[in-house]
């Protein structure tokens, strides 16, 4: 079944992601509903509806799935009860099973191994009786991360003796966590595809991501690695999204190591930051291909224009001085109407995209050096 334009979709979440789903839905001629508690949030504005209540609330749960002819999520973190209530009456996009495994690190390191993709050595720790056993398996240095939860760096930390294992597990609030092997990296890349019901693929080039503070600072794509590595990358993402029966939007973050391995770190059922290129850069962004494999459309042409560099904006620049940043004339800015400017907090992103690669890292730079002069 196909839904086509003048249908209405929802979301659960209204932050930045919600926002632009939104707005892809809105371009297209489709009529959009938001689930966010948060008053004002940044998809509010440009949804039909924004419905403010709890995830959790079985009135406004009710009130979504009556409203929409589907449903999707823009974060993994949803009730998986919130999502099973919805898929018992509309279709919701990626499934509450897929959301449930990408949500907790332990199951989607399980399910990329069964699916032929490579985690570092890592081992699940629910107790203190656990920590021998697992930093056996892991060595030191290794990287305790909470097995749910965690997001830009939080909820990890890295460990280097038996000793910082028990305080890091401590601080951590002893919650059920992953502990792995701190790899040496080269590099960070992530994969982006869109995958419909019936199996049909559109697959982006890797990108290449690079964090300050645990957070992504900017995604540069093409990717700088060869092409032999960025087959395997995009092979791999798209055996995973098919062991997985995935359908919708789905990003999967690898690690290269110094040492040229490809390693599976994480994925995301959903749109992801280092895809936010796409809206300026690809025939089709990670929203319109959102919106169209949710409504039983074929995905979009994930062909890439040109170069790209994407550099997030966080609150910590704020206040900006916009006039060097959109003086460029080949600078696309998005702002995702956040009134308060925190410390990391997402306040919005800029793509600058060049007919070559490095001139657009170079210029990408230049201008963020002059952001908050
Ligand atoms: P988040 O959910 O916060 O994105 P990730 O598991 O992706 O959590 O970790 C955040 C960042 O921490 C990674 O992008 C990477 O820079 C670093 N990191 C995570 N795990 C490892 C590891 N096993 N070895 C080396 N660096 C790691
Ligand atoms: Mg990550």
């Amino acid at each position: 079944m196909m839904l086509l334009p003048g249908s209405t979709l929802g979301v659960l979440g209204g932050g930045q992601l919600g926002r632009m789903f939104c707005v892809a839905a809105r371009n297209m001629g489709y009529r959009s509903v938001v689930l966010e508690p948060q008053q004002n949030c940044p998809a509010a504005v440009v949804a039909d509806l924004h419905i403010q209540a709890d995830y959790t609330e079985p009135q406004a749960l009710q009130q979504l799935a009556e409203l929409c002819d589907a449903i999707t999520t823009e974060f993994e973190n949803v009730p998986a009860e919130s999502l099973e209530f919805l898929e018992q009456r509309k279709p919701v996009h990626p499934s509450a099973q897929a959301v449930a495994i990408a949500r907790h690190r332990m199951q989607e390191k399980q399910y990329a191994t069964e699916a032929g993709l490579a985690p570092a050595p890592y081992a699940l720790i629910q107790s203190a009786a656990d920590f021998a056993a697992a930093a056996e398996v892991t060595g030191f240095p290794a990287i305790l991360k909470t097995s749910t939860l965690g997001y830009d760096g939080k909820g990890q930390q890295l460990v280097n003796d038996p000793v910082e294992l028990e305080r890091a597990f401590q601080q951590l609030g002893q919650v059920e966590c992953v502990l792995e092997r701190r790899l040496s990296l080269a590099k960070e890349i992530s994969v982006l595809l869109a995958r419909n019901a019936e199996g049909n693929v559109a697959c982006y080039p890797p990108a290449e991501n690079e964090h300050r503070n645990g957070i992504l600072h900017q995604t540069i794509v093409p990717a700088r690695v060869d092409d032999t590595l960025a087959d395997r990358a995009r092979l791999q993402a798209i055996g995973l999204a098919n062991t997985m029966d995935y359908v919708g939007v789905l990003a999967v973050e690898f690690f290269i190591t110094t040492d040229n391995q490809l390693v599976f770190n994480e994925m995301a059922p959903r749109p992801h930051n280092s895809g936010h290129y796409t809206l300026d850069a690809s025939l089709t962004s990670q929203f319109e291909q959102q919106v169209r494999v949710m409504c039983g459309l074929p995905p979009g042409e994930a062909k890439l224009f040109c170069p790209v560099v994407m550099v997030n904006l966080l609150g910590d620049l704020w206040p900006i001085d916009w006039q060097n940043c959109l003086s460029h004339g080949s600078l696309k800015l998005h702002l995702y109407g956040k009134e308060e400017a925190r410390a990391g907090r997402k306040m919005g992103h800029y793509n600058l995209l060049s007919t070559d690669l490095e001139q657009g890292i170079t210029e990408a730079a230049e201008v963020f050096s002059l952001l908050s002069k």
